[in-house]
């Protein structure tokens, strides 16, 4: 949240206004920042490249401070493990993880919160040093009271909080453009490279690929037509006597190792083998879901059909039986039918026969009577 809001805040130029001398300020406050991270906790704290008698080391840290990148062994802790597993998976900004992860991702994720102090055991011994790497707010506060005193709410707006956020991608970048922009001429284990254009905004740290091959140099541009103010600085803070000791490659060191000259380029080979892997493997899991929708789809498309059949086997069969039932029920009502007609002949054939049985019990009657007759009138009576 603090982190998004100091990106806020330079909004409110809008009602301060833009002054003339913030602006100066804020050019001041981000060079001299800019020194104090680059010659301070990257070349003098992380790699220990010149020499530094006590109290200018802890002004050095106390002006690093004031860029809002905590403190100075936080800062050269976690950059000492940046180059011991630099662009592997365990970097803590591997450009492996993406651009934004190692420009600022890595920054606001609370695990690298801590101090690493087995990492910085050297510098950690100094009370003064643990006592500034514990209280860095001190120095922020403190500069941004001083911006508003020097310029007024114009003077803290652009001179400090503007001046910090451009200060802090601008120091970004060499953690995540300086591995993807630029070019490679040594033959480094990371992705490291060199840009002109990252050098200016950086006052040197640009020379990104040249301070990979040779960490422990405090001069990043290693010929004189690669800029590096950082260390033109600390010439001239040597020949006051301040600076001492400062290490610089040797021209057998410059000269070796160069990718031109047919060094294997590892860094970049491992990168592009990580990226292959990773593609392997993505489309491997493409096939396998694709495999699975397929299977899917096919069973689904079975289980349709058999559905289908079943419902059709039922309605034939169904069909059947109605058709049965209606065969039988026309055959028991066509027999029931003749059953009936036959009934009828039969009780008409009984009736006629009871006619004729009566009718001739009746001639039998009359024959007898007119024998009985016929016998009087002849005078035979039988007895
Ligand atoms: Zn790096
Ligand atoms: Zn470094």
């Amino acid at each position: 949240m603090p982190f998004v809001l100091v990106h806020l805040i330079p909004f409110a130029l809008v009602f301060t206004g833009v002054a003339i001398e913030a602006v100066v300020l804020g050019v001041v406050t981000y060079v001299a920042r800019m020194f104090f991270i680059t010659a301070g906790y990257h070349r003098y704290f992380a790699h220990r490249s010149y020499k530094l008698a006590r109290v200018p080391q802890f002004l050095m840290a106390f002006g690093g401070t004031m860029a809002l990148q905590k403190g100075p062994l936080w800062w050269a802790g976690h950059h000492r493990e940046h180059h011991r597993t630099s662009d592997t998976e365990a970097d803590i900004h591997s450009p492996l993880r993406g651009f934004w992860w190692s420009h600022v991702g890595w920054i606001l994720c609370d695990k690298y919160n801590d101090t690493p102090t087995d990492r910085i055991k050297d510098f950690a011994a100094y009370p003064e040093l643990r006592f500034i790497n514990r209280f860095d707010w001190i120095g922020p506060w403190a500069l941004g009271i001083a911006c508003y005193f020097i310029a007024g709410w114009s003077g803290l707006v652009i001179g400090f909080f503007l001046s910090t956020v451009l200060l802090w991608h601008g120091t970004f970048v060499i953690n995540s453009l300086a591995h993807v922009m630029g070019r490679r001429r040594y033959a480094t284990e990371d992705t490291s490279r060199n840009s002109a254009i990252l050098a200016v905004v950086t006052l040197g740290e640009g020379w990104h690929n040249n301070h990979h091959y040779h960490q422990s140099s405090a001069r990043q541009g290693f010929f004189w037509w690669e800029f590096d103010i950082s260390y033109y600085v600390l010439r001239a803070l040597s020949w006051v006597g301040i600076a001492r000791d400062l290490k610089t490659p040797s021209s057998q060191v410059k000269a070796s190792n160069r990718i031109k000259q047919g060094a294997f380029d590892i860094g970049t080979f491992r990168a592009h083998l990580v990226r292959a892997g990773a593609a392997v493997q993505a489309s491997g899991a493409n096939v396998g879901t694709r495999l699975a929708t397929t299977g899917h789809h096919a069973a689904e498309k079975l289980a349709t059909t058999g559905h289908h059949a079943a419902e059709k086997l039922a309605t034939t069969g169904h069909h059947a039986a109605d058709k049965l039932a209606t065969t039988s029920h026309h055959a028991a009502d066509v027999l029931a039918d003749k059953r009936d007609v036959i009934t009828d002949g039969l009780s008409q054939r009984k009736e006629a026969l009871e006619g004729f049985v009566r009718s001739s019990i009746e001639s039998a009657e009359e024959l007898a009577k007119a024998t009985r007759l016929a016998q009087r009138q002849l005078g035979v009576v039988p007895d």
